[in-house]
């Protein structure tokens, strides 16, 4: 639950708190130190049964991230030129956004607004969802708001009784809570939501997941410096959205912080920018957000690969919660009632996961398919926990 606990879990298992930096330096002390041929020697033993056999059992580690209701029209066309301008965009420079993003292809529009995932992940992993060419990706809820979408996305199931924002703590297993309890992941599981519904979502009262959510002071006991400051500017800064929503970027430096201290293996991280500033009809706000959480993932991505623990051993999926209206009048808005707004998009980049870009379906991917697929990046199968929960993504992870 507190970041304290965590920590200490952490401790238990071996690692000290900061202990990333001291850790690395040591790897590279004992290259220098036992040499080529010693390597060699350590390869040799790698190849024998039973070390790869361990190996094989040896957790990996998974990232679930979630842009909450960015279109897919935007993750796969780039900026949308109908909305470049203020009466239906509420674009207050139409020209720097122009500049920033618009651009005289599809491909190169695209690039522009997400370049991680346009150079990285559409070459080494898969993209879901683009209608124009390969399929459709879908929520199945019928609602097509926060709450029943984060549910069907980490429970593998969608369920009629959440309907509401404000509902009460989510009464299904989900994914997180369960692989919390697989050997290996015991203590190494952490969840980042700018959104204040998260530990509703994820039931943290029940799950006793560590969940740092909304506002809350990411370090209640500050470790150091960096994690004072970041403390000093929850507490001080002004709230755009009232309580209910946290800036990406300071939740962004928390993430990366448990990435370099904690080391989790199973991480959740939900932006929530993408979904406000469209609400308040701001298309430029929007996508500069957008932008920005392509280079949150860039960050989270690079950052990990440093560091042994995650080095080719991670999976990331990457998603939206739901998707927004598809005309000039619609694209703020989403809901039950909101034509298009069932739609959304889900990216695969990791070890098992074949490179195969844009990816054609034959029929519809639907979010209740994250959760599974999700375990399935481990080697673990959610629906033996959960019966209801549907089969991952065929082809997305092959392990
Ligand atoms: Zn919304």
């Amino acid at each position: 639950m507190s970041h304290r606990r965590c920590l200490a879990e952490v401790v238990r298992d071996g690692i000290a708190p900061g202990g990333a930096g001291r850790l690395r330096i040591g790897a590279a002390a004992v290259k220098r130190k036992i040499g080529a041929a010693g390597l060699a020697a350590l390869a040799a033993l790698a190849g024998s049964g039973s070390t790869r056999a361990e190996a094989q059992r040896a957790p990996e580690n998974v990232v679930l991230i979630v842009s909450d209701g960015l279109r897919w029209q935007e993750v796969f066309r780039g900026a949308d030129t109908a909305l470049v301008n203020r009466r239906f965009g509420g674009v207050e420079d139409t020209a720097a956004l122009s500049r920033a993003f618009v651009r005289g292809t599809r491909d190169s529009a695209r690039a522009a607004l997400l370049p991680f995932v346009w150079t990285v992940v559409a070459r080494r992993g898969q993209l879901l969802g683009d209608r124009d060419s390969a399929g459709d990706a879908v929520v199945t809820n019928g609602l097509k708001f926060s709450y029943p979408g984060y549910s069907e996305m980490i429970t593998g199931h969608p369920d009629p009784r959440i309907d509401s924002n404000d509902g009460p703590p989510n009464p299904n297993l989900t994914v997180f809570e369960w692989l919390a309890r697989q050997p290996g992941y015991r203590g190494h599981v952490a969840l980042f939501g700018t959104w204040d519904a998260f530990p509703r979502i994820f039931n943290r009262d029940r799950s006793g997941l560590p969940i740092r959510a909304g506002w809350e002071t990411p370090f209640p006991s500050p470790a150091d410096s960096t994690q004072a400051l970041l403390d000093h500017l929850y507490a001080g800064t002004t709230r755009l959205w009232g309580d209910e929503l946290a800036y990406d970027a300071f939740m962004q430096a928390a993430v990366l912080d448990a990435v370099r201290r904690e080391h989790p293996r199973v991480l959740f991280v939900g932006y929530g920018e993408t979904d406000e500033w469209a609400h308040s009809r701001r298309y430029d706000q929007t996508l500069e957000s957008a932008h920005r959480v392509d280079a949150f993932i860039a960050e989270l991505w690079n950052t990990m690969q440093r560091i042994p623990q995650y080095r080719g051993r991670t999976t990331f999926i990457i998603t939206a919660d739901h998707g927004r209206g598809a005309t000039r009048e619609t694209w703020t808005d989403h809901g039950r009632d909101v034509d298009g707004a069932e739609q959304i998009w889900i990216a695969v980049l990791g070890p098992h996961t074949p490179p195969l870009g844009v990816r054609r379906t034959d029929a519809p991917v639907t979010q209740s398919q994250i959760a599974a697929t999700l375990a399935q990046a481990l080697g673990l199968d959610y629906r033996t926990a959960e019966p209801a929960a549907a089969a991952p993504i065929p082809g997305a992870v092959s392990r």
